[in-house]
């Protein structure tokens, strides 16, 4: 009996609005992607591939946030043509630094940007958001850059149909376990109880504090926890910069809750 050949795996990455970061983390697994190769077909990979070819995905890695008209437009594209949508890091899970924008007067910091606006409608700015505002996704892959062992898992889940376990512990929690010098008790103001965990508390374990890279945990009270850290001692004005690094999104909808009680 002729033994059918196994159909690989068609994979996929594309970018929206960012600094092209999470794509490195992907090519950045070579080790892991070259073993992988009999499994899977990297169809489009804009950094390596000259030729890219389109859909449809297996699985396709998304990162970058939507910040443009052309950038929903590829979205939607994507989407249809992807059986699995993977929103991948910061920009694409939270929204990231470009949603900043969302703290000032949008248009004026649109026009301080561009000067000029740009006559074409695919690169007229909108207003920046993480994918999930617009589409369904199967898997959120958060960080900025997001861990190269979370793209392994989940390229893992699907060819294995291994179960994901999804890490919804603080940054604490592991950095507790590490036995850490907490920086909080050191007099640096780290955002360590309020964000989301999984990243084996990479910063604080290097005396850098928590930025919340990984966006706010589901059941983060944000309230008490500024005013924890303002009780401390730590710049007000300073800690709500640092907290809307990443997630602009998710403070000021916590900030419209606080008011609205
Ligand atoms: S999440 Fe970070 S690394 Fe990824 S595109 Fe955005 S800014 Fe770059
Ligand atoms: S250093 Fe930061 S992450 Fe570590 S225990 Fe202290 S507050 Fe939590
Ligand atoms: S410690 Fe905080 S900022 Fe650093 S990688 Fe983890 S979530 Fe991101």
């Amino acid at each position: 009996m002729v033994k059918q050949k196994e159909k690989k795996l068609r994979v996929g990455v594309h970018s929206l609005t960012g600094c092209a970061g999470c794509q490195l983390s992907i090519y950045f697994i070579e080790d892991i992607l070259l073993d992988l190769l009999d499994k899977i077909e990297l169809i489009a990979a804009p950094m390596i591939k000259g030729a890219n070819i389109d859909g449809p995905y297996d699985i396709l890695f998304v990162e970058g946030s939507v910040s443009s008209q052309g950038d929903l437009e590829n979205l939607k594209k994507w989407r249809e043509e992807a059986k699995i949508l993977v929103s991948l890091g910061a920009c694409a899970t939270h929204g990231c630094m470009q949603s900043m924008k969302h703290m000032m007067d949008e248009k004026q910091v649109e026009q301080t940007v561009y000067n000029k606006f740009p006559s074409e409608k695919n690169l007229q700015p909108i207003t920046a958001v993480p994918l999930h505002n617009y589409i369904d996704v199967e898997f959120l892959i958060p960080g900025c850059p997001p861990s190269k062992d979370e793209i392994v898992q989940i390229l893992k889940h699907v060819l294995q149909g291994r179960i994901l376990r999804v890490y919804d512990k603080a940054v604490c929690h592991a950095c507790s376990l590490k036995e850490n010098y907490c920086l909080l008790d050191q007099g640096i103001e780290c955002l360590g109880p309020l964000c989301n965990g999984g990243c084996q508390a990479l910063c604080p374990s290097f005396n850098h504090p928590c930025t919340g890279c990984r966006g706010w945990l589901d059941d983060a009270n944000i309230g008490s926890g500024k005013k924890l850290l303002e009780e401390k001692g730590f710049n007000i004005d300073m800690l709500v910069k640092r907290m809307t690094k990443y997630n602009a999104l998710q403070f000021l909808e916590h900030e419209k809750k606080a008011k609205e009680k």
